[in-house]
């Protein structure tokens, strides 16, 4: 089915259950009014002469606005081109350009950052883009009103010439290894990935999901947005980017029973000041996903969040975006300590990064994935698609991982983190469990610097949990001596109180590698 066609489906079945909230200005859709107001930005898009396959831009913080300019997109067969809302002049003049956007909706600002200033300075140098409209003023009304333009069946004339293999979505990759590439997804790909992750959690139209994850990533616009709707489940927005006490406030207030976030949203939540002042009794479920999951961080989730069922993906944007995820009956071994195992219709395999050949199961190498989810390729860039889509269809992951003998996956770290340090193989996730364990760390990324003596060394990046009373490299070594072997030991240690983080919630190793490498 195409995007547009399930949803009809899903407002067919379900026209009055509440579909999109948005906390902030206390906005409410049902499921009929939303069918409506996306059909309305459909003809508005149709009368600004977006055609099928046009790429229309969304450079937007979370708001009701870009959940409609998704599904109006995807219903008259255009590309939605997600933009990151970090993003400064020169990252968004490269996107623009790169996959020739004509019609670009945008927040008015984000942060700092004032959105039209960035726009009007690059827009000279765009000559595809036509129109702008940003979501709260006159131009965006105007965009809107021009819908009567267009006759009321239009958009279903169009829906009609379109196929489940039509590319629907360009989605940036977060770039935490280096530049972003541009993933370019079908129906097919997003549709069928979202169903089954929330297949996986028995989404049914009782659930309503809190969003805090960005809607211009995977997580927030595929496993949130159509991972709910799918199911005719409803979207709850809490802000319009991360903030830890407003989303425990909105699945307090809007009785959430899924809450979806990377770790560090999740640890930000837990050590909120007023944690134990929410309710969050009508929590069931959830997804962490989109980095290492430390197993302490899980299980405070299941136990102190009340979420029994809490579910950890594995994916990528190419990949749609997920290929495995634990289950609901999985023990607390499998669902804490593991990614869990391969969705339906997915194949996964490990290989030797050298050459290529399939290892053992227990034994790690680089992660491949192969079937419906795969991406249709990079745009416009048939080399970087070569090099990540081998001609058998496999995506190479980039990522290092065990399959065990019981087909659940464990991620080890990703090949460009892999420390050498004299000759032996480090992976940094394995300390930073380790480190996790320790009562003075409330959060720890290891990285490997450039070292004379052993080619790289060990730093461990450490947040304290009492800013007051950080360990000592002393108290690093010491806890670690016991249990870690030696050449695994972090030799440096650098306080912080925050990491650099990508959009995504991603934190950005290279820049830690390059801050204190020296
Ligand atoms: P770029 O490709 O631009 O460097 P990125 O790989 O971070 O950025 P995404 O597609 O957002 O961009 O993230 C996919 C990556 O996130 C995976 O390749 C993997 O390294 C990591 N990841 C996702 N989920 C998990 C997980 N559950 N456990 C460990 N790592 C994960
Ligand atoms: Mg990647």
């Amino acid at each position: 089915d195409t995007i547009g066609g399930n949803l009809a489906r899903v407002i067919e079945a379900h026209p009055e259950r509440e579909a999109l909230v948005d906390v902030p200005s206390g906005r409410r859709w049902t499921y009929a009014e939303l069918g409506a107001d996306v059909d309305e930005l459909a003809r508005a898009l149709l009368a600004r002469g977006v055609a099928k396959g046009d790429r229309v831009g969304i450079w937007a913080v979370n708001c009701p606005e870009w959940v409609l300019v998704q599904y109006a997109t995807a219903r008259i067969g255009a590309i939605m081109v997600n933009i990151n809302p970090a993003y400064r002049a020169h990252e968004v003049e490269y996107v623009l350009n790169q996959s020739g956007i004509s019609l670009l909706v945008a927040s008015l600002s984000h942060k700092s950052s004032d959105y039209r200033a960035i726009v009007d300075e690059v827009r000279g140098n765009c000559p595809a883009l036509r129109s702008v409209h940003y979501i709260g003023d006159d131009s965006w009304r105007d965009l809107v009103s021009s819908a009567s333009a267009v006759g009321p069946g239009e958009p279903e004339l169009r829906a009609a010439e379109l196929s489940c293999d039509d590319p629907v979505n360009i989605q940036y990759t977060s770039g935490t290894t280096g530049f972003p590439k541009g993933a370019t997804l079908s129906h097919h790909n997003i549709l069928n990935n979202g169903y089954f992750v929330g297949e996986m959690i028995a989404y049914t139209e009782q659930d309503r999901v809190c969003l805090p994850v960005p809607f211009y990533h995977c997580f927030g616009m595929v496993m949130g947005n159509l991972g709910a709707t799918s199911h005719g489940a409803c979207i709850v927005i809490p802000a319009p980017s991360f903030d830890p006490a407003a989303t425990l406030r909105a699945v307090q207030q809007e009785r959430c029973t899924s809450l979806y976030g990377v770790p560090t949203m999740f640890i930000a939540e837990l050590n909120l000041p007023d944690f134990a002042a929410y309710d969050l009794s009508s929590l069931r479920t959830g997804i962490m996903a989109g980095s290492p999951c430390p197993v302490e961080v899980m299980k405070r989730v299941v136990s102190e969040m009340n979420m029994a069922e809490v579910s950890i993906c594995y994916g990528m944007t190419e990949t749609s975006p997920v290929s495995t995820q634990t289950r609901r009956d999985d023990d607390l071994e499998r669902r804490t300590g593991t990614v869990g195992r391969v969705l339906p219709h997915i194949e996964v395999k490990v290989v030797d990064p050298v050459d290529g050949v399939t290892v053992p199961r227990g034994v790690a190498g680089e992660l491949c994935t192969r079937g419906y989810s795969v991406m249709l390729g990079y745009w416009n860039e048939p080399e970087k698609t070569a090099e990540a889509v081998d001609a058998g269809r496999w995506m190479h992951t980039g990522d290092l991982a065990v399959i065990r003998e019981d087909g659940y996956v464990q991620i080890v770290g990703r090949i460009k983190d892999m420390i050498i340090r004299g000759g032996e193989n480090v992976y940094p996730r394995e300390i930073e469990e380790f480190l996790y364990g320790h009562p003075k760390v409330a959060d720890v990324q290891v990285v490997g610097v450039p070292d004379e003596k052993y080619g790289e060394e060990i730093l461990a990046c450490v947040i304290p949990r009492d800013p007051a009373d950080p360990p000592t490299l002393e108290d690093i070594t010491a806890f670690c001596r016991e249990r870690l072997a030696h050449y695994k030991i972090p030799r440096r240690l650098e306080i912080l109180d925050g990491f650099p983080m990508t959009v995504s919630g991603k934190v950005r190793k290279v820049e830690l590698r390059t801050a204190y490498g020296s």
